[in-house]
């Protein structure tokens, strides 16, 4: 896109937030007061939106039960419900720059990603289940000559989506999308550190025709409406993405009430291992660097332990700080900025505290480590790599959710294989080699649910995307996101 670093700022000044919660398919500013968005790229108040709790969740329950269990939505023909989420993606498109824009300023990644990566994939995803939705079939299994027996697959019900902020909208896609598609209605919970994307797109979908009560939005608090929604006795299916940490209450939720199915898309820890064979190392190098960099480093995927072989660790670690050293971080709203702010001030406190655990426990810090450009009043920090990171320490363990790379060194396969494995996440991993056994035995080794092999972050809708250990179960994206938002019926008819 053709647009100034002046412009974007006139354009952050012109734009129109939303604030209030989507229940029924009206604004809805609920009873609870108002809390403040704070803009990472300045620490300024962006927008005040209303602050939902408990009552405001079972508004929104209600109408999206109703939606479902008396709304035509459940019963339109599947190509119906496909044409209103292709036009979904019309509208996205028509209003990218300004979706974009939101995302940018609510939770400070670099306009150019928020309008080219994360907006690209969520028109993607709107019309990749709005063609699906009529491409599915049922299933007529081979059983008894007197009898007839039918698998068909339907709409689990009213789905409680719960999201973070690191891909506000994306993420919010991934489940809104396939769920609309098998027939649900939706109760969307974005992260109160960026609700205002969310409520757009809320609003798009009402414009696109979606009938009232089948996607509602509330803002508010995690351990307030969240909770509510997670408790709720007529939310059938919870799916979650967030951190390993709020997926374990969710089950707990689940348990004290009605045992909704609960889908949990969670934290990662992700080794990304370069072989001395890696077809070509600087590549690895760069491929690595911009992984761990790439939207701040908030990342559930981000490549943060780099396990490099030792006979080239060197070569490649110092291409990697060279290009933390080089990388241009500032304002998200230069179309030149390669990183933007931390999300809040609270986020850049614990990603400084991992840091500090690491200088602690005795790691080298080859770069970064440091708040920078405070006089902006955002959340900044310097891209920040370590190595000599002893395997089972915190920064070989713990997910940090910044940019901040973990360098340890191994010297055959086996070496590589078990320290890749010796976290409790299972999200993705990376290898380098040209050898095409290396390439499967150890892809088959690693218990991660995406493997990249000489490549990184690599992907579109047609492969699932989820989590094997306490990353998390189930899948986002592909066909399979389906199994998430429907279940299976057996009609047996005797002959
Ligand atoms: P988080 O778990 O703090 O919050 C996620 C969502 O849960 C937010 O909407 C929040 O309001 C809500 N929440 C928080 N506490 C809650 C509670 N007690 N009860 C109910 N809801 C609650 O995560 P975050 O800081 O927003 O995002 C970062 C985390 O998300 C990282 O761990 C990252 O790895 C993970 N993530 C995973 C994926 C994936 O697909 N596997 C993708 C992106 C991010």
């Amino acid at each position: 896109m053709d647009v100034t670093h002046d412009d974007w700022v006139r354009r952050a000044r012109n734009l129109v937030l939303p604030g209030a919660h989507l229940v029924d398919g009206a604004e809805h500013d609920g009873g609870g007061g108002a809390f403040p968005v704070i803009s990472p790229r300045d620490g300024q108040v962006l927008a005040h939106v209303a602050d939902g709790g408990a009552a405001e969740v079972d508004l929104a329950v209600a109408a999206a039960r109703k939606a479902f269990d008396s709304g035509p939505w459940p019963r339109l023909a599947p190509a119906e419900r496909g044409r209103v989420l292709l036009r979904i993606a019309e509208l996205i498109e028509e209003r990218r720059p300004e979706l974009a824009l939101t995302v940018s300023l609510e939770m400070g990644k670099p306009i150019t990603d928020a309008h080219d990566i994360e907006l690209r994939a969520l028109i993607n995803t709107f019309r990749w289940y709005g063609e699906l939705a009529d491409k599915l079939t049922d299933e007529s299994p081979h059983t008894a000559p007197d009898a007839l027996a039918l698998v068909t697959r339907e709409p689990a019900g009213v789905v409680g989506a719960v999201v973070p902020w690191n891909f506000p909208l994306t993420l919010a896609g991934w489940k809104i999308a396939p769920a609309l598609a098998a027939g649900c209605t939706v109760v969307l919970k974005p992260s109160e550190n960026s609700p205002l994307s969310a409520l757009h797109l809320g609003r798009i979908a009402t414009e696109a025709g979606l009938p009232a009560g089948v996607l509602n939005v509330v803002n508010g608090d995690g351990p307030v409406a969240g909770q509510a929604l997670g408790l709720h006795p007529d939310v059938d299916v919870l799916a979650f993405t967030g951190s390993t940490a709020v997926g374990r209450h969710f089950l707990r939720y689940a348990a004290d009430s009605n045992l909704k199915r609960v889908w949990l898309e969670l934290g990662g820890k992700s080794p990304n291992i370069v072989f001395p064979d890696a077809p070509d190392l600087e590549k690895a190098a760069a491929t690595a660097a911009w992984g761990i960099f790439f939207n701040q480093g908030e990342m559930c995927t981000a490549p943060s332990r780099l396990l490099v072989h030792s006979a080239i660790a060197e070569r490649v670690t110092e291409a990697v700080v060279e290009r933390a050293r080089t990388l241009r971080v500032g304002d998200p709203l230069d179309p030149a900025t390669e990183m933007g702010a931390l999300v809040g001030q609270a986020h850049l406190d614990r990603v400084l505290g991992h840091i500090q655990a690491g200088v602690d426990a005795g790691v080298r810090l080859r770069t970064g480590g440091e708040r920078i450009l405070p006089e902006t009043g955002g959340f900044y920090l310097r891209p920040t790599v370590f190595d000599q990171v002893v395997p089972g320490s915190r920064p070989a363990r713990e997910e940090i959710f910044g940019p901040v790379l973990s360098v340890l060194t191994f010297d055959d396969l086996d070496e590589a294989v078990t320290l890749a494995n010796a976290t409790e996440y299972g999200l993705a991993a990376g290898l380098w080699t040209s050898d095409l056994s290396t390439a499967h035995q150890v892809s088959r080794a690693l218990r991660a649910g995406t493997v990249w092999v000489n490549c990184y972050e690599e992907g579109d809708l047609t492969v699932p995307f989820g989590g094997m250990k306490q990353s998390g179960n189930g899948r986002d994206k592909s066909v399979h996101a389906l199994e998430k938002y429907t279940e299976l019926k057996t009609t047996w008819i005797q002959l």
